[in-house]
């Protein structure tokens, strides 16, 4: 098999017909009007040469199969629809938890506007025919035959259309209004049917849009799983007494209690409050990562007041600060 046959995905033996549909489709694909790949424009080259390339040894070798525009599929029989399309779409944390309705574009290849498909474009003036380079004839098995492309003129009056680089078509933008349930995450797919790319032959139902859902970062929330996870500062006082927290979550604003306990970091769990549950699976859990933290310059009234409960938890130290207790004993013979 050729690098021309390989570039445009055909096998051995392909047909006018096939190469001028495979160039056509990935024309479409990588024209650099389309395709901001900075690599786009070179491959774009070789695509249409390897387009030349065929096209010109069809000329050369007539004995060449042509099965007159019936499709050889390389694995099998012909699918019964056209091809999936795959687009991404970015949610927020806020449309993961609630869901959401968003218009997503979908580019569509159509008839090129500028030349209604044809691919031409017609010249003000003609010029040499570049394949029997002006002759009207090319050389064959059988001698000299008429060149296909000037059909025996010499000469040519039209090119490749420059809107559509010859391709016969252009990307229009169609919208959809897609509905996204509440408990998407990232890799999460909605498919809808018949919106994708269409059968190269009529008469075939077009494939289906597959739209893969990524999670936009938040600066507070995280994903672990079905988790949502966040980190909350806390003071350290009111860990040790407990009492209850307000805390931002996408569906709305939550006070969640929080237990008396240690004023060591640690982590809240509410069951159920993460993300949503879907199909098979159950709802995450909301986790709170709580971070202690102690009073910052102390004024003068404060200054009494934590003296007064620094005397008093050190009276019973061995029950409020087991290790300093442990310390002194140790060190000082308290
Ligand atoms: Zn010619
Ligand atoms: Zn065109």
């Amino acid at each position: 098999m050729s690098d021309a046959h390989t570039l445009l995905g055909l096998q051995p033996g392909a047909t006018t017909q096939q190469i001028k549909r495979a160039f056509r489709k990935l024309a479409m694909q990588w024209h650099p009007d389309r395709n901001t790949d900075p690599a786009a424009l070179e491959h774009f080259k070789l695509l249409r040469q390897a387009h030349d390339r065929l096209l010109a040894t069809l000329l050369e070798d007539p004995d060449a199969p042509d099965t007159n525009g019936t499709e050889a599929y390389a694995d099998g029989p012909a699918p019964s629809r056209g091809p999936d399309r795959w687009q991404t779409l970015e949610i927020n944390f806020e449309e993961a938890f609630l869901g959401a309705t968003r218009s997503v574009c979908v580019r569509t290849p159509q008839p090129c506007s500028q030349c209604g498909g044809s691919g031409l474009e017609k010249l003000s003036v003609s010029r040499l025919c570049a394949p029997c380079r002006g002759s009207g004839r090319i050389r064959s098995e059988n001698g000299l035959a008429r060149c296909p492309e000037c059909e025996g003129r010499g000469y040519s009056s039209t090119q490749a259309c420059s809107h559509c680089a010859g391709s016969g078509e252009e990307v229009g933008e169609r919208w959809l209004e897609v509905q996204i349930p509440a408990g998407l995450i990232d890799d999460d797919e909605l498919r809808l049917a018949g919106e994708g790319e269409a059968h190269p032959d009529a008469g075939h139902p077009p494939g289906d849009l597959r739209i893969r859902v990524r999670l936009s970062p938040h600066p507070l929330f995280r994903r672990e799983g079905r988790n949502l996870v966040l980190q909350r500062p806390v003071s350290a006082l009111r860990m040790l007494i407990g009492g209850s927290l307000r805390i931002p979550h996408p569906a709305g604003l939550r006070t969640v209690p929080l237990e008396p306990g240690v004023a060591h970091p640690r982590a809240l769990r509410v069951a159920g409050a993460g993300f949503p549950g879907r199909g098979s699976r159950a709802a995450g859990d909301l986790v709170i990562e709580l971070e202690p933290m102690l009073p910052q310059a102390p004024d003068r009234q404060l200054h009494a007041l934590i003296e007064q409960l620094d005397v008093a938890l050190g009276k019973s130290a061995t029950r409020h600060f087991p290790e300093l207790a442990r310390w002194e004993a140790d060190w000082l013979g308290e």
